[in-house]
């Protein structure tokens, strides 16, 4: 007999949202987690009203809307701005809230860590879910009681047997892998890094766009890959990512390189002669060494966040 009906191998947003949605059926599930901390990069922050019908269907709408960083009414629209970002060029974009009314719930706008913090606290206050950190999942095949996941915990290696194992391990699924399902397209080109720093200047520069949160500049240079800048939170923290230089490809660079690239080549490039206060953000940032917010990895990017 099987241990347990499901396994969900990976307890990231997908892990946790299939754990809820079976233990709201009734199932039972065990949930393999490899990481013993939550991540902290605020990616995945932009949740349609679809996703906001589901958060409300697993009873999390209001913890959701408490962990949001950023105020409903400050706004979370997109702009696009050609070549600069302060370029006299630019149209709005990313104005989701406007087909609420076809939704029974809203958008929302959060760091994936913060949305992840909200789910493992519904998940553990679900009987159903055995939700287990510090699980990783390396070896996986078929047994006579059902799907056998050979399993590295606390320095030992155990076997756990289920009825169904659901990979939700990420983008390089192992799951997927042992099972033997195929990509057959790479959706992954060039590679991207990823930033985050804290900068009260870049706030002030940007309180000229009233009610946006995400910048896209599109800059000829960059061969259609945007320059994708957005807010973390109201108080100085922001992400920032674009394609890695050719030169800097597949190396770790530290976040230092990452920003003297950037301010170069960057959407900055004009604000620097410009304003020259995007500059000091920038040169706040770069004074900062890491760049980094506090409780965020403070030493060297790796340009291998790759984007889908
Ligand atoms: C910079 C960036 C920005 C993004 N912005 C957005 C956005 O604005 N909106 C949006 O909708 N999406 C966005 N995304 C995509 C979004 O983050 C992903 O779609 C989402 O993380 C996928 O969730 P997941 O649970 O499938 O995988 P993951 O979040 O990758 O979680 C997988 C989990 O599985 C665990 N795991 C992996 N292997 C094993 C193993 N062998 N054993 C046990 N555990 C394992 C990992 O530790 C991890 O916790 C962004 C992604 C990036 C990188």
């Amino acid at each position: 007999m099987a241990d347990a009906p499901v396994a969900i191998v990976g307890g990231g947003p997908v892990g946790l949202a299939l754990a809820i949605d079976l233990a709201l059926r009734g199932v039972n599930s065990v949930v393999l987690e490899r990481g013993t901390t939550l991540h902290r990069i605020p990616k995945g922050q932009n949740l349609t009203q679809r996703s906001g019908e589901h958060f409300r269907a697993w009873g999390v709408t209001e913890a959701i809307r408490a962990a949001t960083p950023i105020p409903r009414a400050f706004g979370n629209a997109g702009l696009v701005t050609y070549g600069t970002l302060l370029s006299d060029y630019s149209y709005d974009w990313f104005q989701r809230s406007k087909v609420g009314d076809y939704y029974h719930a809203l958008n929302e706008r959060l760091p994936q860590y913060r949305t992840e913090e909200v789910l493992r606290a519904r998940a553990g206050e679900l009987d159903q879910i055995d939700f287990r950190t510090g699980a990783r999942v390396i070896g996986m095949r078929t047994g006579a009681d059902g799907v056998v996941l050979e399993v590295e915990r606390a320095g030992g290696v155990h076997s756990l047997t289920a009825d169904y194992v659901v990979g939700c391990d990420g983008a390089r699924s192992l799951v997927r892998d042992l099972a033997g399902i195929g990509q057959e397209m790479d959706h992954q080109g060039p590679r991207m890094a990823l930033l985050v720093f804290r900068s009260p200047e870049l706030d002030r520069l940007l309180e000229r766009f009233p009610g946006k949160s995400i910048f896209n500049v599109m800059n000829p240079e960059m061969e259609g890959y945007w320059q994708f800048l957005g807010r973390i939170d109201l108080d100085g923290g922001y992400f920032y990512h674009a394609s890695v230089p050719d030169g800097r490809r597949g190396r770790t660079i530290s976040a230092d390189i990452c920003m003297r690239w950037w301010v170069r080549n960057s959407s900055c490039v004009s604000s620097i002669s410009g304003s020259g206060i995007c500059v000091s953000a920038m040169r706040s940032v770069i004074a900062r060494g890491g760049c980094l917010s506090p409780g965020m990895r403070p030493t060297a990017i790796r340009p291998t966040a790759v984007m889908g």
